[in-house]
């Protein structure tokens, strides 16, 4: 069985669109400006109903992850071990989101190591937003 894909509705459509082209976007608040996600009607920092998606950078940093090392849900039976992160998104405190790591064994993930958004197309419809370390700035 394959692993179940997200339900897009209403509410989180700028998301998994913005995924499908490769963009990372989250409703932003028009009268203060605080980034909301997961998707509410309400921004919780103003209450203005006044949300519009904006993209975002794509970077951040592991602020917490999980390793699965046992099935649980069907369809990732295959991909025992695999780890879970919550990813603080770099354009504000506390903007968290979740997703799988690739690239990086979970025995090298550390807390506050630097992310990078990257994309799995899963169907026409669906694109995961995953993470990777990011690529080491070069400096001279
Ligand atoms: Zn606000």
């Amino acid at each position: 069985m394959d692993r179940p894909l997200p339900v897009v509705d209403d509410s989180n459509r700028h998301y998994w669109d913005g995924a499908r082209q490769h963009r990372l976007v989250m409703q932003r608040c028009v009268e203060c400006r605080t980034w909301v996600h997961p998707p509410r009607p309400m921004c919780p920092g103003c209450r203005s109903e006044r949300l519009v998606p904006e993209e975002l950078s794509g970077k951040g940093r592991v602020y917490s992850w999980s390793v699965m090392h046992s099935g649980g849900n069907p369809g990732f039976e295959q991909r025992i071990p695999y780890a879970v992160l919550v990813v603080e998104l770099d354009e504000q405190k506390g903007l968290l989101t979740i997703g799988n790591i690739i690239d990086c064994a979970a025995e090298d993930i550390e807390i506050e190591m630097p992310l990078e958004v990257t994309w799995e197309d899963v169907t026409d419809e669906i694109t995961l937003p995953q993470w990777r370390p990011a690529a080491a700035v070069a400096t001279s």
